[in-house]
């Protein structure tokens, strides 16, 4: 048993890996290693502008200084164009897509339902109109390619936060699987590549809860097996403020130059709920004790040594 597990970490390098980054990869290095199974690596850089190459590059230095290592190649989402093209096509070809003439501005007016969490919903302004019409948009301004979703329910269960589900028309609405500029968004990117590449778990932070659903009705659409969802905790500071990109501080250029690996995953596991003291570890000596069951659904403090 166990060896069917494939797990991934699928960082976007618009900059070096913060201790989010870090707290991912390593719960979700624990877990495929757990059960005997692969770890994989994609770096999901769709938005070249926002991602050099110089980073993806510190990222995979980063995991290995950190001890965790990955199997096979690194794919770049930035190459895999004709990929997602392919199963762009599979969706126009059922009827689903559409193009969005909509602005940003004309997304966010008064109109269109925002939910308590500040989502907007898609009031769905682009979805009926004639060819005719399209072609007439199309003059002035490229579209944006959106997918037209059910009234239906999709639910799932979370292997930390348990039961979550959403009606993908009330909730969220039709969504863009591809940018007015070509790019494909990531959506429709992860769906593909967590699909092709085998993937059993995704293990990512909770701030992508929400996008579940959205991409368990694509699994669905283009015919995979979606896979299990294991969401994680945010990091947070004292102050109850979570961490974002923006807390340079905490990123593992600093870090490296102040601490050593074990120490910052000793740290890490222990907030964490994985271990009972902050205390340096390396990586691979956590992977006996790993359970889920350790990890908790509410926001981790920020180790002191951070602080
Ligand atoms: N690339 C995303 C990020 O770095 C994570 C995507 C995922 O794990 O599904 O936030």
């Amino acid at each position: 048993m166990g060896n069917a597990a494939v797990g991934r970490f699928a960082p976007s390098p618009s900059g070096r890996m913060h201790l989010g980054n870090v707290l991912c990869a390593l719960l979700a290095w624990l877990s495929a290693r757990k059960q005997g199974g692969r770890y994989l690596l994609r770096i999901e850089d769709l938005d070249e502008m926002r991602c050099p190459r110089s980073f993806a590059g510190l990222i995979l230095d980063d995991l290995r200084w950190l001890g965790l290592d990955w199997d096979g190649e690194v794919p770049y989402q930035s190459e895999r164009t004709a990929l997602y093209e392919r199963y762009e096509a599979v969706l126009r070809e059922i009827g689903l897509l559409y193009p969005c003439f909509c602005s940003r501005a004309a997304l966010h007016a008064a109109s269109a339902p925002h939910l308590s969490d500040g989502r907007v919903v898609y009031a769905g302004t682009c979805r009926d109109l004639t060819p005719d019409e399209a072609a007439e948009k199309k003059k002035v301004r490229a579209p944006a390619t959106r997918l037209r979703v059910p009234d239906e329910e999709i639910v799932f269960t979370d292997g930390v936060f348990g039961a979550y589900r959403e009606n993908l028309a009330r909730e969220c609405g039709d969504f863009i699987i591809r940018r007015s500029d070509g790019v494909f968004a990531y959506q429709l990117a992860v769906v593909v590549d967590d699909a092709l590449s085998g993937v059993t778990e995704v293990v990512r932070g909770s701030d992508l809860l929400s996008s579940t659903p959205r991409q368990i009705w694509l699994h669905r659409l283009l015919g995979f097996t979606p896979p299990d969802y294991i969401h994680i905790p945010l990091l947070c500071g004292h102050d109850g403020r979570r961490l974002s990109k923006r807390d340079e501080d905490l990123d593992l250029g600093l870090l490296r130059e102040r601490f050593s690996p074990e120490r910052i995953v000793g740290a890490l596991a222990c907030a964490a709920g994985l271990t009972d003291r902050p205390e340096p570890v390396p990586a691979r000596e956590l992977i006996g004790g790993f359970s889920w069951d350790r990890v908790p659904r509410h926001d981790l403090l920020l180790p002191d040594i951070f602080q």
